[in-house]
C-alpha cells in the first residue's frame, strides 16, 4: 500500500469514527513490524483490534484478554428483570481471530512502558510499539464497611460486571417472597453508565409489579440527581406510583442521608444517615476507579483514573501507550459502552497514523445511551462530540433528550435500544 492510499484510509476511519461502521478492509503487502497489543478485549480493546486491522492490516495486533466469555452490562439490567437471558449477553472472539486478530486468554499483570513489554500471569512478555489499554473499572469496596470483592462473589452481587454475579441477582429476585424489599444503593460519580442504576431499578420494579406487587424497592444514594432525572422520574410516577403512598420505589438522596457507609453482611443490612435498611435482596453498586492494570502500570492520575491526550488517546503519564474506555479521563463522553466504542475507533485511527507515519486528522465521537423504564416505555440522552483546543468538547445542538411522553415514541425508543444492542456487538465481536 502505498502512502497516500493508506493516509486516504487513515481519514476517511477517522472522519466516521463516530458512526457504527469505518472504512472497508484493505490488505496490504507491506511486512508488519507494527506490533500493537491490546490489554483487555472488552468494548473499547475488542472495537480497537478491529478497526485497527481494517485501517491498517499489516498491524500485528494482539488482544490480551482475562476471560473467555464477554458478557455485555448493556442489556444486562434486561436480565435481572426477566426480559432477556443471560446467554442473549454473552460474546466470544472467534470472528475476530477469524480476521487475523491474536487472542491471548490471560491476566496482564504488568506494562513496562520503558522496555514496551506486557507480561502476563501465564508467564508470557509480549512486545510492542503502541499499547491500548482498555480495561474497564474497578472497585472501591471500602467505601462501605462490612463489603468487599469477595462478599459480592457470595451473597451480595454488585452486578456491575455482567456475568456470573448478573445471574446470581436474578436468582436472589426470583426467590423473594412477595412483600419483600430490595435495596439498590448507587455509587457516585464519576462511574460506568451514569443512568445504570437506575434502568435497573427500573427494570426490577417493572419485575415486582408483575410478579410480586407487594414488594418494595428502596435507593439508597450519595448523590442529588442523576442522569435522566426528569425523565426517570416521570416514568416511575407513570409506572410505579413514584410520590404516592402505594410507590413501589422509595429513593432516598444524599442530604435526605442516603450515602451508605456499613453493611451487616449476615443480615443483608445497611446503614446511612436515613437509618438502617434490611433488606432482602441487596445489591451494592461500589463507587469505581479505573481498572486494576492501570494502577499497576501507573497510568492514573489521584483520583484514580487515566489522563490522556484527547485527539490520539495517549497518557499523559507513559509514551506509546493509549487508554480508551471507562478508565480514561474523556470527560464530557460518558462511561458507556457506546463513548467506549467510538474512542476505540478515534484511537485507533491515532495509533494507525502515528505507525505510519502520517497525521492524525480530526476526529469526533458520538454516544447514545438508552434505558427501558418498562415494557414498551425507552428514552435515551444523544450527543455528538468534538475536538477543539486539545479537548473533548460537545457540539451545541447535536443530540439531546427524549421529549414530552408520546406512546408510539417511547415503544420506538425500545426498538431503538434493542436495534442498538445488536449493532454495537456486531461491530464489536462480529
Ligand atoms: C448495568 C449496566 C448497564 C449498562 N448499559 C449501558 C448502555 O445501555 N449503553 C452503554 O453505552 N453503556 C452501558 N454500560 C456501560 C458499558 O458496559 C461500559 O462503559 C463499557 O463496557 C466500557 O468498556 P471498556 O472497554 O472500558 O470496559 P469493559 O467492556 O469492561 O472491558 C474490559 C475488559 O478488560 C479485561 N481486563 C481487565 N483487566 C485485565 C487484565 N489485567 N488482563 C486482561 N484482561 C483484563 C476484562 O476482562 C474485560 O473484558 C452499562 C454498564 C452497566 C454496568
Amino acid at each position: 500500500m502505498t502512502n497516500i492510499s493508506r493516509r486516504t484510509l487513515l481519514k476517511s476511519s477517522a472522519a466516521t469514527a463516530a458512526g457504527v461502521v469505518a472504512a472497508g478492509a484493505l490488505t496490504t503487502a507491506s511486512a508488519s513490524s507494527k506490533r500493537v497489543v491490546i490489554v483487555g478485549g472488552g468494548i473499547g480493546g475488542a472495537t480497537a483490534a478491529q478497526y485497527l486491522k481494517k485501517m491498517d492490516s499489516s498491524i500485528d495486533v494482539t488482544i490480551v484478554e482475562a476471560n473467555k466469555d464477554y458478557y455485555t452490562c448493556f442489556m444486562s439490567n434486561e436480565v435481572l428483570s426477566g426480559e432477556r437471558t443471560l446467554e442473549s449477553i454473552h460474546f466470544t472472539y472467534e470472528k475476530l481471530v477469524a480476521k487475523g486478530i491474536k487472542v491471548v486468554f490471560d491476566q496482564v499483570t504488568g506494562i513496562d512502558a520503558k522496555a514496551q513489554t506486557v507480561s502476563t500471569a501465564g508467564g508470557k512478555s509480549l512486545g510492542y510499539d503502541r499499547c491500548i489499554v482498555s480495561p474497564g473499572v474497578d472497585f472501591k469496596y471500602d467505601k462501605v464497611e462490612g463489603y468487599s470483592a469477595e462478599v459480592s462473589n457470595t451473597s451480595i452481587p454488585h452486578a456491575w460486571k455482567a456475568g456470573p454475579q448478573t445471574a446470581m441477582l436474578r436468582k436472589q429476585l426470583e426467590e423473594m417472597k412477595d412483600g419483600g424489599t430490595v435495596v439498590i444503593c448507587p455509587p457516585g460519580n464519576p462511574f460506568r453508565c451514569p443512568p445504570g442504576p437506575y434502568e435497573r431499578v427500573s427494570q426490577i420494579a417493572s419485575y415486582l409489579k408483575e410478579h410480586k406487587p407487594n414488594s418494595k424497592i428502596v435507593v439508597l444514594d450519595p448523590k442529588e440527581k442523576f442522569s435522566k432525572f426528569g425523565l426517570f422520574m416521570d416514568g416511575w410516577k407513570r409506572h410505579y406510583g413514584y410520590g404516592t403512598d402505594k410507590s413501589l420505589i422509595k429513593w432516598i438522596k444524599k442530604s435526605e442521608g442516603g450515602t451508605v457507609t456499613k453493611v451487616d453482611v449476615a443480615s443483608k443490612t445497611v446503614t446511612c444517615e436515613a437509618g438502617t435498611f434490611k433488606a432482602d435482596v441487596l445489591n451494592i453498586i461500589p463507587f469505581q476507579k479505573a481498572g486494576k492494570i492501570a494502577f499497576t502500570a501507573g497510568l492514573t492520575n489521584d483520583k484514580g483514573w487515566c489522563p490522556i491526550d484527547h485527539k490520539t488517546f495517549e497518557s499523559k503519564i507513559h509514551k506509546n501507550i493509549h487508554v480508551v474506555g471507562d478508565s480514561a479521563i474523556a470527560s464530557p463522553l460518558p462511561k458507556s459502552a457506546y463513548a467506549a466504542n467510538s474512542e476505540a475507533k478515534v484511537c485507533a485511527a491515532a495509533v494507525a497514523s502515528l505507525l505510519n507515519g502520517v497525521e492524525m486528522v480530526e476526529p469526533s465521537w458520538v454516544n447514545t445511551c438508552y434505558s427501558v423504564i418498562a415494557p414498551g416505555d425507552g428514552i435515551s440522552v444523544a450527543m455528538v462530540y468534538a475536538y477543539k483546543d486539545g479537548k473533548i468538547i460537545k457540539v451545541k445542538g447535536s443530540g439531546g433528550l427524549t421529549g414530552a411522553y408520546d406512546a408510539e415514541l417511547r415503544k420506538r425508543e425500545v426498538l431503538y435500544a434493542h436495534s442498538w444492542f445488536a449493532n454495537i456487538t456486531a461491530d464489536v465481536f462480529g
